[in-house]
């Protein structure tokens, strides 16, 4: 990891739906993944923060830890360092198709793109649907409020590992 960062002001997640009238309504049910733009594409993010839990791989399954990320915000669950998080932290995954698609899964099984891509709709407490970013918390679907930890100083990441059913 890069020692070289600076994190972010705080980011208000409501923003991100502030203009939603400039989208046509429901474009997630007639948009394959693939033909989204890049605006599109970002509403769907439900913020939920739980792909910037550690993982493990054993046998060809991913199993996730309770262990996040040292620049997740576990207030909002948002990343501190958002601009330049692939510069700082070299394992930090952009989520585009191809890791959308990627087997073994590794991204949650609440994720919008995950979803989507496989015939799911939107749940109705993603923040598209309520147009509230906070829904995803108020469903307790994201990981505000869970008894998660910094990885800072952690080794032993099979001691951390977790079953949740929303993973
Ligand atoms: S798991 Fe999916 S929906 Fe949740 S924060 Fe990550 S990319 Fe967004
Ligand atoms: S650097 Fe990546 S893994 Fe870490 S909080 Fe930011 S988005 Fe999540």
């Amino acid at each position: 990891m890069s020692e070289k960062y600076q994190l972010e002001e705080a980011f208000d997640p409501q923003s991100r739906f502030e203009n939603l009238e400039e989208f046509e309504p429901e474009f997630w049910k007639t948009k394959k993944l693939e033909s989204m733009t890049r605006a599109e594409w970002e509403l769907l993010c439900d913020g939920c923060g739980k792909c910037c839990l550690n993982k493990l791989e054993y046998k060809k399954k991913i199993h996730f830890t309770n262990t996040h990320c040292r620049f997740l915000n576990c207030n909002n669950c948002t990343c501190q360092i958002y601009a330049n998080r692939f510069e700082v932290v070299p394992d930090c995954r952009d989520i585009d198709l191809a890791a959308v698609r990627e087997k073994p899964r590794w991204l949650p099984k609440t994720c919008a793109y995950w979803l989507l891509d496989n015939g799911y709709d939107l749940p109705d407490w993603h923040p598209l649907i309520t147009k509230r970013a906070d829904s995803v918390h108020q469903a307790k679907m994201s990981l505000k409020d869970r008894e998660i930890v910094s990885e800072v100083g952690i080794i032993d990441y099979d001691h951390y590992v977790v079953d949740w059913e929303d993973l």
